[in-house]
């Protein structure tokens, strides 16, 4: 019912949807447990081409994976593709810094070189129904995939000049790794796929170290806690995996070996997962 109060229009119980009851509804339902959430789009994969471990290395590592890409999409997967910067990107960041820029402009710059290689991808998989797609496109992505199109966009979340600085220097730490995975989280995705240049992830950066071992599996905090400083995904993406909702685990896979996009795809365990939950056969990190 309208009234008035202080002169001001005034519906009854509209004090009560902004506060007290709003926040209880919020944070957990009579259980204690915490409320569900509705699935957007739960039947789509979300994928990344690695910037520096894939597309940067030309057409011997990216054509293959095109190619599984499109036989999976072909046989009814529908995925949305996403792109890293790579070494482009680095190189910017490193001038952006020397120049004293802070990392909002950081963040504004790298998030040219994932549009590119966006738009490379695009024009390779634009005769198998390739697209470019943007943030505002999400609306429109149940018509893109009820036609069989694969949409590519940019992994660079869209903060540009409102990112936040970093716990530590001026690096944005949400780059193209965390944008990947915050989409599939958001859209309560099937599964998210990093596609990389390693059978996942090792005790150590197996390019520094030969000794290293494969890790199948990992919880996030495990792996936040182990004090390894140059993991193989951004540590940004180990911290929203860890208070994840919807999208409670990702694949690192190799996309350089034949047939590992296809397998991961099917379901098959390959490369590394890191999960929310605790990992069932921990094998512990090395120290740093
Ligand atoms: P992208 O271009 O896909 O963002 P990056 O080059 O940023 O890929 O990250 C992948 C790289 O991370 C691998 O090529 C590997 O050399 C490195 N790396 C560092 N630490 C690890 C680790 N513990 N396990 C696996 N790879 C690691
Ligand atoms: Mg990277």
């Amino acid at each position: 019912m309208t009234t008035k109060r202080n002169g001001k229009i005034w519906i009854e119980g509209m004090e009560n949807a902004l506060s007290g009851k709003l926040s209880s509804l919020d944070a957990t339902n009579s259980g204690g447990t915490p409320t569900p959430i509705a699935p957007i789009l739960p039947d789509i994969w979300v994928l990344k081409i690695g910037g520096q471990s894939i597309m940067d290395r030309g057409r011997k590592a990216v054509y293959p994976i095109l190619e599984e890409l499109v036989a999976a999409r072909k046989q009814g997967v529908s995925f949305l593709l996403g792109t890293g910067g790579g070494t482009r990107a680095r190189h910017a960041y490193s001038v952006a810094l020397d120049l004293d820029l802070p990392t909002a402009m950081l963040a504004k710059v790298g998030a040219s070189v994932p549009v590119q290689n966006a738009r490379m991808l695009q024009m390779l998989l634009a005769k198998d129904g390739g697209i470019m797609v943007y943030p505002d496109d999400f609306e429109k992505l149940p018509l893109f995939l009820s036609m069989g199109v694969i949409p590519i966009m940019s992994g660079m979340p869209p903060f540009e000049f409102w990112e936040k600085a970093p716990a530590v220097g001026r690096i944005p730490a949400n780059r193209t790794d965390a944008g990947v995975y915050l989409i599939a989280e958001f859209l309560g995705a099937k599964g998210v796929l990093f596609i990389k240049d390693e059978d996942g992830l090792y005790t150590d950066d197996p390019k520094k170290d030969p000794t290293a071992r494969h890790i199948p599996e990992i919880t996030a905090r495990e792996l936040l806690d182990s004090g390894q400083d140059d993991i193989v995904v951004e540590r940004a993406v180990l911290e929203y995996l860890d208070r994840a909702r919807s999208v409670t685990e990702i694949r690192i896979v190799n996309g350089l070996v034949p047939g590992q996009v296809t397998k991961a795809l099917r379901g098959e365990n390959v490369g590394s997962v890191i999960r929310k939950e605790p990992a069932t056969d921990r094998i512990p990190v090395a120290a740093p």
